[in-house]
């Protein structure tokens, strides 16, 4: 699972996150919502390690990302942890971010053969299994460039889960997409989440896809969680204001 404690980040004065706190189970499906600008994206990257919090902690298992020194000191972890932390946790874009140069089959085996040792058989064989469950068994010697921008993105879901990592983050997966590619990505994905016991954690600004794919979701804004509970309470009854207007605003 995820669990962030007091976690604050600043960006100069910008104070972005202040003290949040959530937990997201192990298998547990999670969905962020919450007013474009408030912080969603740096809670994903501060997990990939791409940002480093100012205060607080950020669980990953039963492991902190950082180090605290014995003056509660946030100390950056030595490169072999966070590799090891890094290796649990998956993630996709809102850009695909394939790798150009590379054709769909070496963009699955690359991160297995050379970030986890797999060996190079095996892991064409799992990239096989993974383009099969996209749909994209045809594409496998295609380049990113020869592919629609939702071939892209079941590109980079199965380049994820090649990885085969305990924490899935998904960052407004579909919102670069052409409309009526949308869904397709919307009912795989759904279709991942039901069927694996991956812990899930998902950014979106479309809302039945909320509904579709978490346990439950989290009312985020002014860098903290405003309210939480399952998607029918959220969507259905919220209790606070911010979230009635958040979510008249959206719908
Ligand atoms: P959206 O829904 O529009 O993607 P978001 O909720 O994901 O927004 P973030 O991208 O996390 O929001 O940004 C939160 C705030 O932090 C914004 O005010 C943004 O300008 C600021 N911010 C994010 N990254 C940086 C950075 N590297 N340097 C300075 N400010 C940043």
């Amino acid at each position: 699972g995820i669990r962030f404690e007091k976690v604050v980040k600043r960006f100069g004065g910008n104070v972005v996150l202040r003290g949040l706190d959530f937990t997201v189970a192990p298998g547990e499906r999670v969905t962020l919502i919450g007013p474009s600008g408030s912080g969603k994206t740096t809670i994903l990257r501060l997990l990939m390690t791409l940002e480093r919090p100012d205060e607080g902690l950020i669980w990953v298992g039963d492991d902190t990302l950082w180090h605290m020194d014995r003056g509660d000191k946030r100390v950056p972890a030595n490169q072999k942890h966070l590799h090891e932390m890094r290796k649990r946790i998956g993630m996709v874009f809102q850009q695909f971010n394939l790798f150009p140069n590379m054709n769909v089959l070496r963009n699955l085996t690359e991160g297995p053969v050379r970030v986890l040792g797999v060996p190079k058989d095996e892991a064409v064989e799992r990239a096989r299994g993974l383009l099969d469950m996209v749909g994209l068994s045809d594409k496998i010697d295609a380049h990113p460039s020869q592919l629609s921008g939702g071939q892209q993105q079941r590109v980079a879901i199965a380049r994820a889960l090649a990885m085969e990592p305990r924490v899935l983050l998904l960052d407004e997966v579909t919102s670069a997409l052409d409309p009526e590619l949308v869904v397709g990505v919307q009912d795989l994905l759904r279709d991942i989440a039901r069927q694996s016991d991956l812990t899930l954690l998902c950014v979106t600004h479309e809302m039945t896809f909320a509904k579709d794919i978490s346990d439950r979701v989290l009312m985020f804004d002014e860098g903290q969680i405003v309210e939480e509970g399952p998607p029918e309470q959220i969507f259905g009854e919220p209790s606070e204001q911010r979230t009635r207007d958040f979510l008249q605003a959206v719908l």
